[in-house]
């Protein structure tokens, strides 16, 4: 029967035509949604209607996210503050220190005011997974001294060490992740054999920690030829390498201070060891910026030192700054509560990354 056959390869084709045009709208409006797969046995009539009810859910879903991202007022262009902690210690000897008690207060404060701890990789590679309202924190510690963790013979972290603190906290408040980023020198938390050295990473590592490079020798970079900044660099990368087998994704300068190139921290090599960082952390004195927004430097992240509102303090340090956030809600990166998406008020449209175009949720 060639008419019979004639009118089914029409009606084949016409079909055709209209599923992939129905999977485009699909693509075009949910881009980190895969197409659903068609059922062969379908008869064209039945496929088309199902691709087209398929798309109006998509387009309803979508409604639903922007609404939900309008509802929690996400701005995930927004700002984020990155705590800088040093040592935890009951007889604090410099401006740097904080006594256990003063280190929960503001992990406390953090938690009642719907912070989250991400680690410093998590926030420069933009994994910001945290649940919809909540705004993202990273807590970060430079040098490794004991004071911020040791471990007792089961393997339990020490009483009043930082990390102890941070789990005691974080069991008062579900949600609240107990997760940090650690800038490791070769003091490595006051152990000296390579096996102990090791077993404090690989710890750390397990429970979602984060082990970020300090440089060995904790020498600071200002003015110095580009050789040498890359030899510190390498050898801090190298020391955490060797222990725990896995690269570290930032890097905190010592003292803070930028090389002669800022961009010499980030990139560089060294023998055989090369280094190529997510970011490069400061030593102060402002909340970061999202990574989705291009006003993000990854070779100059900015951090807050923690510290009560006093002397230089006043304004700059971490108290001051959470009482700003807290008072700019609108300028804080809240989330949407889905880490495929960059959701944020539609105006703010030309401040997106351009590689995070395809997760943007503008509402
Ligand atoms: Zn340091």
């Amino acid at each position: 029967m060639r008419w019979g056959d004639s009118m089914g390869l029409l009606r084949v084709g016409r079909v055709g035509v209209a599923v992939a045009a129905a999977g485009a709208v699909l693509v075009g409006c949910m881009p980190w949604q895969g197409e659903e797969p068609q059922d062969k046995k379908d008869t064209g009539v039945a496929a088309a209607a199902k691709a087209s009810a398929a798309a109006a859910g998509q387009a309803a879903l979508l409604k639903t996210r922007l609404a939900a991202a309008a509802k929690v007022h996400a701005n995930e262009l927004g700002q984020i503050p990155v705590l800088m902690y040093h040592r935890v210690v009951d007889k604090p000897a410099t401006q740097d220190d904080r006594t256990p008690q003063q280190f929960r207060t503001e992990l406390e404060r953090l938690a009642r005011e719907d912070y989250v701890p991400i680690t410093a990789a998590e926030y420069v590679t933009g994994r910001i997974d945290i649940p919809a309202g909540r705004h993202p924190v990273v807590l970060t510690f430079d040098d490794s001294s004991p004071s911020q963790f040791d471990l007792d013979g089961m393997g339990a972290p020490k009483p009043q060490t930082a990390v102890a603190i941070l789990q005691e906290v974080a069991q008062r408040h579900p949600g609240f992740r107990p997760v940090a980023t650690f800038y490791v020198t070769r003091d490595m938390f006051g152990k000296t054999t390579p096996e102990e050295q090791a077993q404090m990473l690989m710890w750390l590592r397990d429970k979602g920690f984060d082990i970020g490079n300090h440089t060995r020798d904790h020498q600071s970079l200002r003015g110095k030829p580009e050789k040498q900044v890359s030899s510190e660099v390498a050898a801090g990368h190298e020391l955490i390498t060797k222990l725990l087998n896995a690269n570290p994704v930032t890097l905190a300068l010592p003292y803070g201070n930028q090389p002669t190139k800022k961009e010499w921290g980030r990139k560089g090599a060294a023998g055989d060891v090369s280094y190529d960082y997510g970011g490069v952390f400061l030593a102060g004195y402002t909340p970061a910026m999202s990574p989705f927004n291009k006003k993000f430097d990854p070779d100059g992240i900015p951090r807050i030192r923690s510290m009560d509102k006093t002397g230089d303090c006043v304004k700059f340090c971490s108290t001051a700054w959470l009482d700003w956030l807290k008072a700019n809600g609108d300028e804080r990166y809240t989330s949407d509560g889905d880490a495929k998406t960059v959701a944020f008020p539609k105006f703010k449209t030309p401040f997106v990354v351009k590689r995070y175009t395809d997760r943007v949720l503008a509402y």
